[in-house]
This record gives C-alpha cells, sequence and structure tokens, in this order.
C-alpha cells in the first residue's frame, strides 16, 4: 500500500519522572534562563511550589485559574504579567491553568513550562480556548506550546477517583478524535494508537486502586502521546461537539468528553471502519464504539449529559452551533438533525451498542 503524508512534529522537551517535578522543573527553568518566572495555579502541588519559590524569584502568582479561561480572567494575567516584568511563565494544574498560561504565552510571547496535575493533554498541544460572551473561541499558535512539560505521576495522586478516570477519559478522547481529525496521518495514528494503548489498562488500573502510582504513569504517558495526536491531526467532530457543551452551556470539561465520545464514535463508524476498528483493536472489542461506551460505564463516567447539567431545551441551540463547528472532513455526513438526534442520545444516556 502506498504511503504518503505531510507531517509536522511540534518540538517540545518532556521531562517524565514521578516524584521528579521540583528537580526537573528546577532544571528546566535554568536551562531556560529564567530569573523572574510567573506561576499559574499550583493549588494542588504545594510541595513543587515551594521548591520553585526556593530557587527562584517568583514574579508573580496567580493562584485561582477557571475552566474554559473566562477572557476578563485572561486579559488580567496578561496584564499582571507585563506588570511584574515576568520573563516565563510555569503552568502547575490541570487544563485550566495551563490554558490561562497559554492565553498569556500568546499575548506576551513568553515561555511556557507546564506541570500537568491533572490529565487533560493541554499541555501538548498549541492549542488555546478561551471563553467570551457564552461563546468558547479555540485556535493554534506556536508561541502557546510549552516549551517544557514536567510530567510526574505523584502530582495526579490527588485527584479524586471519579475525576481522575473522567479526566483519563478526555485524554482518551483526543486519541479517538484525532483518528478523524482533518489533519489525520500514519504518524499520528500512530501516537494516537500507542496512546488508547497506554490509557485502556491505565484507566482500568486508576479505578481499582486511584492510589497505583504505576497506573497514573500509564494515563499520564498515554495523555501526553494523545495530546501530540490531537495537535498534529487537529480537533474533530467531538472537540467542536464539546466545545460547545462547555463554552455555551458550561458543562464541565472532562465529564462532557467521558459522556459524548462512544455517541461520537458510533457516528463515525461505519463511515470510517478503519478506525472503528482501531478503537476495537485496543480495547479488546469487537466494535470499536460500543467498546468504548462499555468501557464508560466499567471505569465510572457519568452515563449521561442529563447527570451533569444539560437539558432539553439546550439541545436545539447546541446542535446549531455545533453543526456549524465540525470539520467538512468528518467521515460520516453532518446535519443538524443528525447532531440533534446524537445530543439527545448523549442527554438520556442511551446505550451504544
Ligand atoms: P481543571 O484544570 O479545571 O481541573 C479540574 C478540577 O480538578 C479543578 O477543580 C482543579 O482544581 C482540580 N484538580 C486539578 N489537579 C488536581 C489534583 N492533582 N488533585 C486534586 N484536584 C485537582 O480541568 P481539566 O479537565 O484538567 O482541564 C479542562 C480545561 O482545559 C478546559 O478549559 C479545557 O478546554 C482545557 N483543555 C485544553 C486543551 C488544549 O489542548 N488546549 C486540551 C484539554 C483541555
Amino acid at each position: 500500500m502506498e504511503i504518503r503524508f505531510d507531517h509536522t512534529t511540534l518540538g517540545q522537551r518532556v521531562l517524565f519522572g514521578a516524584g521528579e517535578a521540583g528537580a526537573n522543573i528546577a532544571a528546566a527553568l535554568r536551562d531556560l534562563g529564567t530569573s523572574r518566572p510567573l506561576l499559574v495555579g499550583g493549588g494542588h502541588a504545594a510541595g513543587v511550589v515551594d521548591q520553585v519559590s526556593e530557587e527562584f524569584i517568583v514574579a508573580g502568582h496567580i493562584r485561582e485559574v477557571v475552566q474554559h479561561v473566562p477572557a476578563e480572567r485572561a486579559r488580567e494575567a496578561v496584564a499582571l504579567a507585563q506588570q511584574v516584568g515576568a520573563d516565563l511563565v510555569v503552568a502547575i494544574g490541570g487544563g485550566s491553568a495551563t490554558g490561562l498560561a497559554k492565553i498569556v504565552a500568546r499575548d506576551t510571547g513568553l515561555p511556557v513550562v507546564a506541570v500537568p496535575t491533572t490529565f487533560s493533554g493541554s499541555e501538548a498541544t498549541d492549542i488555546w480556548g478561551m471563553t467570551e460572551d457564552e461563546r468558547k473561541t479555540t485556535g493554534t499558535d506556536l508561541r502557546v506550546l510549552p516549551r517544557v512539560v514536567v510530567y510526574d505521576a505523584t502530582l495526579t495522586l490527588g485527584l479524586p477517583p471519579d475525576l481522575a478516570v473522567h479526566s483519563g477519559l478526555n485524554a482518551l478522547a483526543h486519541a479517538v478524535d484525532s483518528l478523524w481529525a482533518s489533519r489525520a496521518d500514519p504518524i499520528n495514528r500512530a501516537m494516537a494508537g500507542e496512546g488508547m494503548r497506554a490509557l485502556v489498562p491505565g484507566l482500568r488500573g486508576l479505578r481499582a486502586d486511584p492510589a497505583d502510582v504505576r497506573a497514573h504513569e500509564q494515563v499520564l504517558y498515554g495523555t501526553y502521546l494523545s495530546g501530540v495526536a490531537l495537535a498534529s491531526a487537529g480537533a474533530g467532530m467531538h472537540h467542536k461537539i464539546c466545545h460547545v457543551l462547555g463554552g455555551t452551556f458550561n458543562l464541565p470539561h472532562a465529564p462532557t468528553h467521558a459522556v459524548v465520545l462512544p455517541y461520537v464514535a458510533a457516528f463515525n463508524a461505519e463511515a470510517d471502519p478503519d478506525s472503528d476498528a482501531r478503537i476495537a483493536e485496543t480495547l479488546g472489542t469487537p466494535q470499536g464504539a460500543a467498546g468504548l461506551w462499555d468501557l464508560a460505564r466499567e471505569v465510572g463516567a457519568p452515563g449521561s449529559l442529563g447527570g451533569i447539567g444539560f437539558t432539553e431545551d439546550d439541545v436545539e441551540l447546541a446542535a446549531e452551533l455545533a453543526t456549524a463547528a465540525i470539520p467538512d472532513s468528518n467521515p460520516a455526513p453532518v446535519s443538524q438533525e443528525r447532531i440533534t438526534t446524537l445530543l439527545r442520545s448523549a442527554l438520556w444516556g442511551d446505550h451504544v451498542c
């Protein structure tokens, strides 16, 4: 079979080691030559914040971060970075901390060092997101790609078990959605496949024992690979739907991804049997979409969008906004009527089989 593709690998240093965040952040900051880092987040990694503060003169610290990056908060953060003369941003936290740091980087050009404490995967992408007037806008910009990512599985150990699983399913969604995104190619399909192969047993391990640091490592490793695949392939239909649900209806990010993923996989399964087979292979199930639904039940994902704040009254507007945003490259044909049906199934938690 002929192989042809046009692939861009984004440049980023990744330091991965359980219990090594403090030393690895210090090494990264020294190599980047910072003298006035701005800290963002850190509420779930106080020890790491203390270590950085002992070794470096911290120019400022934004402790409170909000999901989906409200524009007002973003503008305040950019102004603070400029006011205190920061020369680098260290984001310590989930996708919300990384997301805020990314807007600072986009608007000031400062480099970012990301230290994830969830499995959001934002640290592996050049995608920024911001919400204004109930509409979430996303874009890509190389300036927002963290220069260094420091992964430490002891930092995700504090996640409440349900949140850990929902966040890990968010990472799985990156791998799955990258399979049919507009720039999908053999390299990011390989990344996505390996990402899924790490995430599925890792998620089962997390559910069996939330304190299992090896399971956290597996999920973090899969998170990184899946984020790289998404950054390279682009966001597909799944992300466009979830951005509307998060940005306009303020649904929680990771649980929303956890609910919606099997419905999108089922929507595309017939039109893209190769991707469905890849998903099925990593799950060890006959069909990918149904396997994703079973996995979500097995590890304890929320059962429906109705259970996390979405209502029948929201369906029409959500379908309209999502339909307009879904890329033409989606394998199955998209219409507002079909997206309405998908959203109703997710609203009620219909069985995907
Ligand atoms: P989050 O960062 O808001 O974290 C979720 C909750 O977990 C918060 O209450 C937080 O305080 C808590 N938390 C974080 N780490 C913890 C820990 N170790 N122990 C205990 N609690 C902890 O949510 P998220 O799901 O990580 O990220 C969601 C955000 O990231 C959204 O805004 C989403 O759009 C964005 N995102 C962006 C990308 C991208 O590529 N740009 C990718 C994924 C997510």
